[in-house]
C-alpha cells in the first residue's frame, strides 16, 4: 500500500495513498479533521488546547470519556484491547473495540495523548468492519508511527493534492472549497500568503482572449477588497513551475491607519499538466524587513503543481 504525507494545523502524518480529507473544521488551538477512503470515514482526528488543564493523565481521561460514548450508543459494545503506546514521543492511551450491532462500521480503535509542546490533547478514531481488520491492521499501525504533533521548523499543510510548507507563525484565516476553486489565505503579523487554484483552466482562459484578461476579471477585485491595493504595477512575463505566467504587483495607498504602504505580488499561471490556473498572491510591508521576505519565499519555494 503506498503512502502520502499530510499536514494540516500542525499535525502532520502519512496516509494511505487513497485516504482523502472529506471533512475540516476549527483552527489550530481546537478543530477536527476527517479522511475517507473510496467507500468509507476512516479516521478522525480532534485537537483542543488543555488551557486550564490540571488532571493527571489527560491521555487516560479521555480514554474513558470515549469509551463511556461508544458504551451509552452501543450497549453490547466490547473492549478487547487497551495498551499504552508512544505517538510523536508523548504517552498515549489505545483502545480497540468492537460493536455489537450489524452496521457497516463497527469496529474501531482510538488513540489519546497530549502534547506539552503545543499544550493541546489529541483524540484519533480508526473506523472499520470486523472482516477489514487484518487487510487494515497495518496501514493503521504505519499511520500511527508516522503522526507527529509538533515541530520546531514550517508547517506542512496538505490540501486536495497541494503541498506547502508554512512558517509557524502564519494561521489559516481563510479557507474554501469548491468545485470550481481551492481558496486558502494565512496570515501573520508581517504579511499575508493567499492561494487560489481553479480547476478547468483551458474551459476558464477560453472565455477570455489570454490568461492576463483571465485575472483582470476575475481576480483583481478581489485582490483589491481583501489587502485594501487599489495601484497596480505593470505584468511581468515570468515562469513558475516551467509554466510561462506573470507577475504582477498592487500597491495600498498610505492612509491614516495605515503607517506604511503594503505591496502585493501575485504570480498567475496556468499548469497545463494538470489544467489548473494558480493565482498565489504574497502581501508584506514595502518597508519590511528581509526576514518576512524570505519567509513568503520559501512558502512559494514549496508550492509545487505537478510533479
Ligand atoms: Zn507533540
Ligand atoms: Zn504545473
Amino acid at each position: 500500500m503506498d503512502f502520502k504525507a499530510f499536514g494540516w494545523q500542525g499535525i502532520e502524518l502519512k496516509i494511505p495513498q487513497d485516504w482523502e480529507l472529506s471533512e475540516e473544521t476549527g483552527s489550530y488551538k481546537q478543530g477536527f479533521i476527517r479522511f475517507d477512503d473510496t467507500a468509507d470515514p476512516r479516521l478522525r482526528i480532534s485537537w483542543r488546547v488543555l488551557d486550564k488543564y490540571k488532571g493527571k493523565d489527560p491521555a487516560h481521561e479521555a480514554l474513558e470519556r470515549t469509551k463511556k460514548e461508544i458504551e451509552k450508543k452501543d450497549k453490547g459494545v466490547r473492549f478487547i484491547r487497551e495498551t499504552k503506546l508512544k505517538i510523536s514521543d508523548h504517552p498515549s492511551r489505545y483502545v480497540h473495540w468492537r460493536g455489537s450491532g450489524e452496521r457497516s462500521l463497527v469496529e474501531g480503535c482510538g488513540l489519546f495523548w497530549h502534547c506539552p509542546e503545543t499544550k493541546r490533547g489529541f483524540a484519533s478514531v480508526f473506523a472499520f468492519r470486523t472482516d477489514e481488520y487484518w487487510n487494515l491492521r497495518l496501514a493503521i499501525q504505519r499511520v500511527v508511527r508516522t503522526i507527529s504533533c509538533h515541530s520546531n521548523g514550517p508547517r506542512l499543510w496538505t490540501a486536495f493534492g497541494l503541498n506547502m510548507n508554512i512558517p509557524q507563525d502564519f494561521h489559516l484565516l481563510e479557507r474554501q472549497y469548491d468545485l470550481k476553486c481551492l481558496h486558502l489565505l494565512f496570515s501573520s503579523a508581517y504579511g499575508y500568503f493567499m492561494i487560489d487554484r481553479y480547476n478547468f483552466g483551458r474551459s476558464l482562459k477560453k472565455e477570455d482572449r489570454d490568461l492576463t484578461d483571465w485575472f483582470e476579471r476575475n481576480c483583481k477585485k478581489k485582490i483589491e477588497r481583501l489587502f485594501k491595493c487599489s495601484q497596480w504595477g505593470k505584468i511581468k512575463k515570468a515562469h513558475f513551475n516551467d509554466h510561462e505566467g506573470f507577475l504582477i504587483q498592487a500597491f495600498s495607498k498610505r492612509t491614516v491607519l495605515q503607517r506604511t504602504k503594503s505591496m502585493s505580488e501575485s504570480r498567475v499561471w496556468h499548469c497545463e499538466d494538470k489544467d489548473k490556473i494558480y493565482v498565489v498572491t504574497t502581501v508584506r510591508e514595502l518597508e519590511g524587513h528581509s526576514e518576512t521576505e524570505d519567509n513568503l519565499d520559501a512558502i512559494l519555494r514549496s508550492v509545487v503543481c505537478h510533479e
